[in-house]
Protein backbone atom coordinates (compact mmCIF):
# COMPACT_ATOMS: atom_id res chain seq x y z
CA UNK A 1 0.00 0.00 0.00
CA UNK A 2 0.78 3.90 -0.22
CA UNK A 3 0.69 5.39 2.84
CA UNK A 4 1.14 8.90 4.40
CA UNK A 5 2.91 8.67 8.10
CA UNK A 6 2.31 11.83 9.69
CA UNK A 7 4.39 12.57 13.19
CA UNK A 8 7.52 10.51 13.68
CA UNK A 9 8.09 11.22 16.67
CA UNK A 10 8.93 8.03 19.86
CA UNK A 11 6.12 6.08 19.16
CA UNK A 12 5.12 7.12 15.11
CA UNK A 13 8.73 6.84 13.82
CA UNK A 14 9.12 2.73 14.41
CA UNK A 15 5.85 2.29 13.29
CA UNK A 16 6.49 3.79 10.14
CA UNK A 17 9.78 1.75 10.00
CA UNK A 18 7.93 -1.39 10.61
CA UNK A 19 5.51 -0.71 7.85
CA UNK A 20 8.26 0.19 5.37
CA UNK A 21 10.56 -2.87 6.23
CA UNK A 22 7.08 -4.50 5.50
CA UNK A 23 7.26 -3.68 2.08
CA UNK A 24 4.84 -0.54 1.60
CA UNK A 25 5.63 2.33 0.38
CA UNK A 26 5.62 5.04 3.46
CA UNK A 27 6.04 8.85 2.45
CA UNK A 28 6.40 10.41 6.34
CA UNK A 29 6.14 14.03 7.66
CA UNK A 30 6.70 15.58 10.93
CA UNK A 31 7.57 19.49 11.81
CA UNK A 32 11.45 18.26 13.93
CA UNK A 33 11.84 14.76 13.26
CA UNK A 34 14.41 12.97 10.45
CA UNK A 35 12.67 10.12 8.52
CA UNK A 36 13.03 6.73 10.15
CA UNK A 37 14.55 3.98 8.00
CA UNK A 38 12.99 3.20 4.51
CA UNK A 39 10.50 6.23 5.10
CA UNK A 40 10.75 8.70 2.31
CA UNK A 41 10.26 12.29 3.77
CA UNK A 42 7.68 15.29 2.03
CA UNK A 43 7.66 18.60 2.50
CA UNK A 44 4.22 19.28 3.82
CA UNK A 45 1.61 17.12 5.42
CA UNK A 46 -0.63 17.36 2.79
CA UNK A 47 2.28 16.46 0.40
CA UNK A 48 2.89 13.06 2.08
CA UNK A 49 -1.10 12.41 2.37
CA UNK A 50 -1.37 12.85 -1.47
CA UNK A 51 -2.13 9.61 -3.41
CA UNK A 52 -1.86 7.84 -0.69
CA UNK A 53 -4.23 4.34 0.04
CA UNK A 54 -4.10 4.88 4.10
CA UNK A 55 -2.49 7.90 5.99
CA UNK A 56 -1.86 7.24 9.38
CA UNK A 57 -1.51 10.18 12.32
CA UNK A 58 0.79 9.72 15.81
CA UNK A 59 0.56 13.21 17.18
CA UNK A 60 0.74 15.01 20.83
CA UNK A 61 -2.81 15.93 21.10
CA UNK A 62 -6.36 17.25 19.66
CA UNK A 63 -5.97 20.56 19.03
CA UNK A 64 -2.56 18.98 16.75
CA UNK A 65 -4.81 16.06 15.19
CA UNK A 66 -7.86 18.99 13.94
CA UNK A 67 -5.14 20.70 12.62
CA UNK A 68 -3.11 17.89 10.83
CA UNK A 69 -6.91 16.38 9.59
CA UNK A 70 -7.97 19.71 8.17
CA UNK A 71 -4.70 19.97 6.12
CA UNK A 72 -4.58 16.40 5.22
CA UNK A 73 -8.09 15.41 4.14
CA UNK A 74 -8.77 17.32 1.20
CA UNK A 75 -5.40 16.37 -0.01
CA UNK A 76 -6.63 12.79 -0.03
CA UNK A 77 -8.46 10.84 -2.75
CA UNK A 78 -11.86 9.70 -2.04
CA UNK A 79 -12.13 6.24 -0.51
CA UNK A 80 -8.71 6.53 0.97
CA UNK A 81 -8.91 5.72 4.80
CA UNK A 82 -7.59 8.26 7.40
CA UNK A 83 -6.46 6.43 10.75
CA UNK A 84 -5.41 8.42 14.26
CA UNK A 85 -3.67 6.44 16.11
CA UNK A 86 -2.79 9.47 18.77
CA UNK A 87 -4.83 9.39 22.22
CA UNK A 88 -6.92 12.32 21.83
CA UNK A 89 -10.24 13.39 23.69
CA UNK A 90 -13.25 11.74 21.70
CA UNK A 91 -14.38 15.04 20.57
CA UNK A 92 -11.90 15.90 18.86
CA UNK A 93 -11.73 11.92 17.11
CA UNK A 94 -15.72 12.65 16.32
CA UNK A 95 -14.87 15.84 14.76
CA UNK A 96 -12.18 14.66 12.76
CA UNK A 97 -14.44 11.16 12.09
CA UNK A 98 -16.88 13.78 10.54
CA UNK A 99 -15.07 16.01 8.27
CA UNK A 100 -13.28 13.08 6.80
CA UNK A 101 -16.66 11.76 6.30
CA UNK A 102 -17.48 15.05 4.26
CA UNK A 103 -14.93 14.63 2.07
CA UNK A 104 -15.67 11.03 1.60
CA UNK A 105 -12.61 9.62 3.34
CA UNK A 106 -13.27 6.59 6.16
CA UNK A 107 -11.40 7.87 8.85
CA UNK A 108 -10.65 5.92 12.30
CA UNK A 109 -9.67 6.63 15.65
CA UNK A 110 -7.47 4.05 16.43
CA UNK A 111 -4.74 4.57 20.02
CA UNK A 112 -2.80 2.10 20.83
CA UNK A 113 -1.14 0.04 24.37
CA UNK A 114 2.25 -0.96 24.47
CA UNK A 115 4.52 2.08 24.55
CA UNK A 116 7.76 2.49 22.35
CA UNK A 117 8.86 -1.23 23.69
CA UNK A 118 5.54 -2.14 21.51
CA UNK A 119 6.09 0.02 18.97
CA UNK A 120 9.61 -0.56 17.97
CA UNK A 121 8.71 -4.59 18.20
CA UNK A 122 5.78 -4.45 16.33
CA UNK A 123 3.54 -5.58 19.38
CA UNK A 124 1.52 -3.01 20.15
CA UNK A 125 -2.64 -3.38 20.67
CA UNK A 126 -4.72 -1.26 18.49
CA UNK A 127 -8.41 0.18 19.98
CA UNK A 128 -10.13 1.17 16.85
CA UNK A 129 -13.48 3.14 16.58
CA UNK A 130 -15.27 3.65 12.82
CA UNK A 131 -16.43 1.89 9.92
CA UNK A 132 -16.05 -1.81 10.15
CA UNK A 133 -15.08 -1.59 6.43
CA UNK A 134 -12.29 0.77 7.34
CA UNK A 135 -11.09 -1.04 9.84
CA UNK A 136 -11.08 -4.91 7.05
CA UNK A 137 -8.76 -1.79 4.82
CA UNK A 138 -6.17 -1.03 7.87
CA UNK A 139 -6.16 -4.56 9.64
CA UNK A 140 -3.01 -5.69 7.83
CA UNK A 141 -1.80 -2.75 8.37
CA UNK A 142 -2.62 -3.20 12.58
CA UNK A 143 -1.03 -6.71 12.17
CA UNK A 144 2.23 -5.37 10.49
CA UNK A 145 2.40 -2.55 13.85
CA UNK A 146 0.78 -4.56 16.42
CA UNK A 147 -0.37 -7.64 17.80
CA UNK A 148 -3.96 -7.12 19.04
CA UNK A 149 -6.65 -4.85 17.07
CA UNK A 150 -10.04 -4.79 18.66
CA UNK A 151 -13.16 -3.02 16.53
CA UNK A 152 -14.77 -1.02 20.04
CA UNK A 153 -17.44 0.33 17.19
CA UNK A 154 -17.92 3.73 15.74
CA UNK A 155 -16.06 6.62 15.94
CA UNK A 156 -14.46 7.62 19.36
CA UNK A 157 -15.08 4.39 20.13
CA UNK A 158 -11.15 3.80 20.47
CA UNK A 159 -10.25 6.40 22.05
CA UNK A 160 -13.10 5.67 24.65
CA UNK A 161 -11.87 2.38 25.15
CA UNK A 162 -8.81 3.78 26.07
CA UNK A 163 -9.49 6.48 28.17
CA UNK A 164 -11.17 3.53 30.40
CA UNK A 165 -8.11 1.19 30.43
CA UNK A 166 -5.81 4.12 31.31
CA UNK A 167 -8.35 5.10 34.00
CA UNK A 168 -8.06 1.86 35.46
CA UNK A 169 -4.26 1.56 35.29
CA UNK A 170 -3.66 4.63 37.00
CA UNK A 171 -5.95 3.68 40.05
CA UNK A 172 -4.40 0.72 40.06
CA UNK A 173 -0.86 1.75 40.34
CA UNK A 174 -1.87 4.54 43.21
CA UNK A 175 -3.12 1.46 44.82
CA UNK A 176 -0.31 -0.62 44.56
CA UNK A 177 2.07 1.60 45.26
CA UNK A 178 0.68 2.76 48.39
CA UNK A 179 -0.60 -0.71 49.93
CA UNK A 180 2.94 -1.06 49.24
CA UNK A 181 4.49 1.62 51.22
CA UNK A 182 1.59 0.39 54.02
CA UNK A 183 3.21 -3.16 53.89
CA UNK A 184 6.41 -1.41 54.44
CA UNK A 185 5.75 0.31 57.18
CA UNK A 186 4.03 -2.51 58.80
CA UNK A 187 7.04 -4.74 58.51
CA UNK A 188 6.19 -6.92 55.72
CA UNK A 189 9.01 -8.12 53.30
CA UNK A 190 8.36 -6.83 49.56
CA UNK A 191 9.08 -9.71 47.96
CA UNK A 192 6.24 -11.65 50.28
CA UNK A 193 4.20 -9.10 49.63
CA UNK A 194 4.78 -9.83 45.81
CA UNK A 195 4.19 -13.81 46.46
CA UNK A 196 0.93 -13.14 48.00
CA UNK A 197 -0.54 -9.95 45.93
CA UNK A 198 0.10 -11.63 42.79
CA UNK A 199 -1.56 -14.89 43.30
CA UNK A 200 -4.37 -13.54 45.57
CA UNK A 201 -7.58 -10.74 44.76
CA UNK A 202 -5.46 -7.57 44.94
CA UNK A 203 -3.49 -8.68 41.70
CA UNK A 204 -3.31 -6.32 38.83
CA UNK A 205 -1.16 -5.75 35.77
CA UNK A 206 0.39 -2.98 37.86
CA UNK A 207 1.11 -5.76 40.35
CA UNK A 208 1.98 -8.72 38.27
CA UNK A 209 4.13 -7.21 35.48
CA UNK A 210 4.64 -4.02 35.84
CA UNK A 211 5.51 -4.47 39.94
CA UNK A 212 6.80 -0.57 41.10
CA UNK A 213 9.17 -2.26 43.69
CA UNK A 214 12.82 -2.90 42.71
CA UNK A 215 14.39 -6.08 42.63
CA UNK A 216 10.65 -7.52 42.79
CA UNK A 217 8.64 -9.22 40.21
CA UNK A 218 9.41 -9.03 36.36
CA UNK A 219 12.25 -6.82 35.09
CA UNK A 220 10.00 -3.27 34.85
CA UNK A 221 10.92 0.46 35.24
CA UNK A 222 11.69 0.27 39.00
CA UNK A 223 14.85 -2.03 38.41
CA UNK A 224 15.85 0.95 35.99
CA UNK A 225 15.71 3.98 38.66
CA UNK A 226 12.52 4.49 37.42
CA UNK A 227 13.26 5.91 33.65
CA UNK A 228 10.34 5.75 31.74
CA UNK A 229 9.04 3.07 30.16
CA UNK A 230 5.64 5.04 30.52
CA UNK A 231 6.23 8.52 31.68
CA UNK A 232 3.76 10.27 34.86
CA UNK A 233 3.09 12.89 32.49
CA UNK A 234 1.98 10.78 29.91
CA UNK A 235 -0.24 9.09 32.72
CA UNK A 236 -1.98 12.37 33.44
CA UNK A 237 -2.31 13.32 30.00
CA UNK A 238 -4.79 10.46 29.81
CA UNK A 239 -6.30 10.91 32.80
CA UNK A 240 -7.14 14.51 32.28
CA UNK A 241 -9.23 13.05 28.87
CA UNK A 242 -10.57 10.22 30.92
CA UNK A 243 -12.04 13.40 33.18
CA UNK A 244 -12.79 15.60 30.69
CA UNK A 245 -14.91 13.08 28.66
CA UNK A 246 -16.50 11.83 32.19
CA UNK A 247 -17.70 15.62 32.91
CA UNK A 248 -19.04 15.52 29.31
CA UNK A 249 -21.25 12.78 29.77
CA UNK A 250 -22.19 12.85 33.35
CA UNK A 251 -20.14 10.09 34.76
CA UNK A 252 -19.16 9.85 38.19
CA UNK A 253 -15.81 8.54 38.63
CA UNK A 254 -14.29 9.72 41.54
CA UNK A 255 -11.43 6.77 41.58
CA UNK A 256 -10.34 8.84 38.28
CA UNK A 257 -10.33 12.11 39.27
CA UNK A 258 -8.45 11.57 42.81
CA UNK A 259 -5.94 9.51 40.43
CA UNK A 260 -5.85 12.51 38.00
CA UNK A 261 -5.27 14.63 40.89
CA UNK A 262 -2.38 12.71 42.63
CA UNK A 263 -0.68 12.39 39.53
CA UNK A 264 -0.82 15.66 38.86
CA UNK A 265 0.54 16.86 41.78
CA UNK A 266 3.51 14.25 41.22
CA UNK A 267 4.24 15.52 38.09
CA UNK A 268 3.81 19.64 38.50
CA UNK A 269 4.95 19.70 42.23
CA UNK A 270 7.05 16.63 43.54
CA UNK A 271 9.53 16.14 40.70
CA UNK A 272 7.85 13.06 38.52
CA UNK A 273 7.93 14.52 35.15
CA UNK A 274 10.67 12.52 33.09
CA UNK A 275 10.14 9.68 35.56
CA UNK A 276 7.98 6.32 34.79
CA UNK A 277 4.55 6.11 36.70
CA UNK A 278 5.23 3.76 38.32
CA UNK A 279 7.39 5.84 40.62
CA UNK A 280 4.57 6.37 42.38
CA UNK A 281 5.96 3.79 45.24
CA UNK A 282 9.45 6.19 46.31
CA UNK A 283 7.07 9.11 46.42
CA UNK A 284 4.20 7.31 49.16
CA UNK A 285 7.87 6.01 51.04
CA UNK A 286 8.77 9.16 51.95
CA UNK A 287 5.26 10.40 52.91
CA UNK A 288 2.73 10.21 56.28
CA UNK A 289 -0.44 10.63 56.86
CA UNK A 290 0.31 14.63 57.92
CA UNK A 291 1.85 15.24 54.43
CA UNK A 292 -2.14 13.81 52.38
P1 LIG B 1 6.27 12.53 20.48
O1 LIG B 1 6.16 13.91 21.03
O2 LIG B 1 7.57 11.81 20.55
O3 LIG B 1 5.85 12.56 18.90
C1 LIG B 1 4.91 13.44 18.36
C2 LIG B 1 5.50 13.95 17.03
O4 LIG B 1 4.54 14.77 16.38
C3 LIG B 1 6.76 14.80 17.23
O5 LIG B 1 7.83 14.25 16.50
C4 LIG B 1 6.36 16.18 16.69
O6 LIG B 1 7.42 16.87 16.05
C5 LIG B 1 5.27 15.80 15.70
N1 LIG B 1 4.37 16.91 15.38
C6 LIG B 1 3.83 17.83 16.22
N2 LIG B 1 3.05 18.68 15.52
C7 LIG B 1 3.10 18.28 14.22
C8 LIG B 1 2.52 18.77 13.03
N3 LIG B 1 1.70 19.82 13.01
N4 LIG B 1 2.80 18.12 11.87
C9 LIG B 1 3.63 17.05 11.86
N5 LIG B 1 4.21 16.54 12.97
C10 LIG B 1 3.96 17.16 14.13
O7 LIG B 1 5.10 11.69 21.14
P2 LIG B 1 4.93 10.09 21.17
O8 LIG B 1 5.48 9.54 22.43
O9 LIG B 1 5.36 9.54 19.86
O10 LIG B 1 3.34 9.99 21.30
C11 LIG B 1 2.47 10.23 20.20
C12 LIG B 1 1.05 9.90 20.62
O11 LIG B 1 0.97 8.56 21.07
C13 LIG B 1 0.54 10.77 21.79
O12 LIG B 1 -0.81 11.09 21.53
C14 LIG B 1 0.69 9.85 23.00
O13 LIG B 1 -0.24 10.16 24.02
C15 LIG B 1 0.41 8.50 22.37
N6 LIG B 1 1.01 7.36 23.09
C16 LIG B 1 2.31 7.42 23.53
C17 LIG B 1 2.85 6.34 24.18
C18 LIG B 1 4.28 6.37 24.68
O14 LIG B 1 4.64 5.51 25.49
N7 LIG B 1 5.11 7.31 24.23
C19 LIG B 1 2.08 5.19 24.42
C20 LIG B 1 0.78 5.14 23.95
C21 LIG B 1 0.25 6.25 23.27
Amino acid sequence: MKIGFIGLGNMGAPMAANLARAGHEVTGFDIAQPAPEGVTMAESAAEAARGADVVITMLPNGEILRQVAAEVIPAMAPGAVFVDCSTVDVESARAVAEEASKAGIEALDAPVSGGVGGAEAGTLTFMVGGPAAAFEKARPLFEIMGRKAVHCGDAGAGQAAKICNNMILGATMIATCEAFALADKLGLDRQKMFDVVSTSSGQSWSMNVYCPAPGVGPTSPADNDYRPGFAAELMLKDLRLSQQAAEAVDADTPMGELAMRLYEAFVEREGGRGRDFSAMLPRFEGRGRSDA
